[in-house]
């Protein structure tokens, strides 16, 4: 079957995840299905929801700006959210809703078989490599991990939404995706 398909089939079945979300839009993926590189983050914000695309807020402005200053853009990445419906009054999206989606995220991965995954934050984090504790211990460092049949090169750096609460971080993210570049390239 070709990824064009697969990517349909696996959008319906995102889309009966729907029932702790109601009213909320289908927040899917954007960017290249071919890219190497796969970005996941946590879940759709109000603009998200609104536009029905992930990253297209305030974290997404920054995200575009950290990706443009190691030469990266939507035409060389696939992004999407663990989660992908907006949770009510931006909470963070509890351990079931992260275990429901989770299985249809690995099976997203395979589909888009990326060469390197970017994880933005412990959302993600917690989701693809089961971390636990503090980002700060996880960030920066390149994991191997066997999702489903095959082996991928995971990276984990801040979620932009808490480089807007603490700007200070923004540096060493920006360090952090210089090393995840240089490999990479
Ligand atoms: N934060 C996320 O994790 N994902 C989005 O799509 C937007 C903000």
């Amino acid at each position: 079957m070709d990824k064009d398909k697969e990517l349909s089939q696996l959008k319906k079945k995102i889309y009966k995840l729907s029932k702790n979300f109601p009213k909320k839009n289908l927040v899917y993926a954007d960017g290249n299905q071919d890219a190497q590189v796969m970005i996941i983050g946590e879940a759709p914000g109000k603009t998200e929801d609104k536009l029905q695309k992930p990253f297209v807020g305030r974290a997404g402005k920054l995200l575009d700006d950290l990706l443009g200053r190691v030469s990266l853009d939507r035409t060389k990445v696939y992004i999407t959210n663990v989660v992908n419906y907006r949770p009510d009054k931006n909470r963070k999206p509890t351990h079931e809703e992260i275990n429901e989606f989770k299985k249809l995220l690995f099976k997203h991965i395979e589909i888009i078989k990326p060469k390197y995954i970017l994880l933005l934050g412990a959302t993600a984090a917690t989701a693809v490599l089961n971390h636990v504790g503090p980002l700060s211990a996880a960030r920066g460092k390149w994991k191997k991990k066997k999702i489903i049949n095959s082996y991928y090169n995971i990276f984990t750096i801040f979620h932009p939404a808490f480089l807007l609460r603490q700007p200070r971080n923004e540096r060493i993210t920006l360090r952090d995706l210089q090393e995840f570049k240089k490999i990479i390239n």
